[in-house]
């Protein structure tokens, strides 16, 4: 039996990638049975048939994440892209990125790019996340800044891209490599029912080691599975803060003797990250009541 990784998997057939090569396989009937599917991202064993590199998956091992869109598994890094300026980066948006990874246990890289637009305004985005606790990258795919940076951050690593449009996500992976290219829009096909659509995922895999997801992260920004009481466990940087704070479920938000407040008023915690929580706050409120 091969060792090896699932790297796209179409119509029933599973690529699985074992060093240099590429076996077409089937997955065992065991796992209709036991309801879990392959994934991509999935490391596995196959029975390999080397005169026509075919075979069968027989063992799925343990995953380390489960993203559900895009499907994927093992995934353990997100490169979250926001341009410093057109378009103007939407911080809202970032802390729901942010939210959202932590969530699903990525570990989280910012990379801020476009920085050959502007120089003194991006001071205070970096020291805002640097002090939340996040590796921030910046770059310039125009004045090739930062590639090599970000090159270094996504070596042996499997990364999900993700970001608004427009923030150059494209130009980045193609600088980084030149097959990397990035899916835009719903890819979806029609099985043979024509009941379901399907989204195909696939990891291309770096040449310096590691893989990069070719479909942009976190197609959707639910946070419905959140609670009121459980939305600051995201928040790293609020979350530390918590058991400082007098009351006991603190939510940071009317409560006396606050200690993330505090922090939000002699600048630990930025202030612009702490009223993101409050809306997100309020948006846990409004779905329970629901
Ligand atoms: P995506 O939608 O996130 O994949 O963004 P694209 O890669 O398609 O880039 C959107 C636009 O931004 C394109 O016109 C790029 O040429 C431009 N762009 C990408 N990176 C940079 C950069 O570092 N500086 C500048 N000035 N423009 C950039
Ligand atoms: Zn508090």
């Amino acid at each position: 039996m091969l060792e090896g990784t699932i790297i796209k998997g179409i119509g029933g057939f599973y690529y699985v990638k074992v060093k240099d090569d590429l076996y077409e396989c089937r997955a065992r009937g065991v796992f209709r049975k036991e309801k879990t599917k392959p994934l991509v991202g999935d490391r596995v064993l196959i029975r390999a048939n080397e005169n026509d590199k075919t075979g069968y998956v027989e063992k799925i091992f343990e995953r380390k994440t489960e993203l559900i869109r895009p499907p994927v598994s093992n995934v353990n890094q997100a490169i979250i892209v926001f341009a410093v300026k057109n378009p103007d980066p939407n911080l809202w948006l970032l802390d729901r990125f942010l939210l959202l990874a932590s969530y699903q246990g990525l570990d989280v890289v910012i990379c801020f790019n476009k920085i050959d637009l502007v120089n003194e305004e991006v001071k205070h985005l970096i020291e805002d996340y640097t002090k939340a606790g996040y590796k921030v990258i910046t770059t310039s795919c125009k004045e090739n800044k930062g590639i090599d940076e970000l090159r270094e951050t996504l070596k042996d690593k499997i990364s999900v891209f993700a970001g608004p449009s427009g923030v150059g996500k494209s130009t980045l992976l193609n600088n980084i490599q030149s097959n990397l290219q990035l899916k835009t829009g719903e890819i979806s096909q029609k099985t043979s029912r024509g009941k379901h659509t399907t989204r195909h995922v696939e990891l291309i895999e770096l040449e310096m080691g590691g893989w990069v997801l070719d479909t942009p992260g976190f197609s959707s920004l639910d946070i419905d599975f959140l609670d009121e009481e459980n939305l600051q466990i995201y928040f790293n940087d609020i979350y530390e803060k918590s058991h400082l704070c007098k009351f006991t479920g603190c939510k940071h938000d009317k409560e006396p003797q606050c200690a993330v407040k505090e922090s939000v008023e002699n600048g630990e915690i930025s202030r612009s990250r702490y009223n993101n929580y409050l809306l997100f706050l309020k948006e846990t409120m409004d779905n329970r009541r629901y």
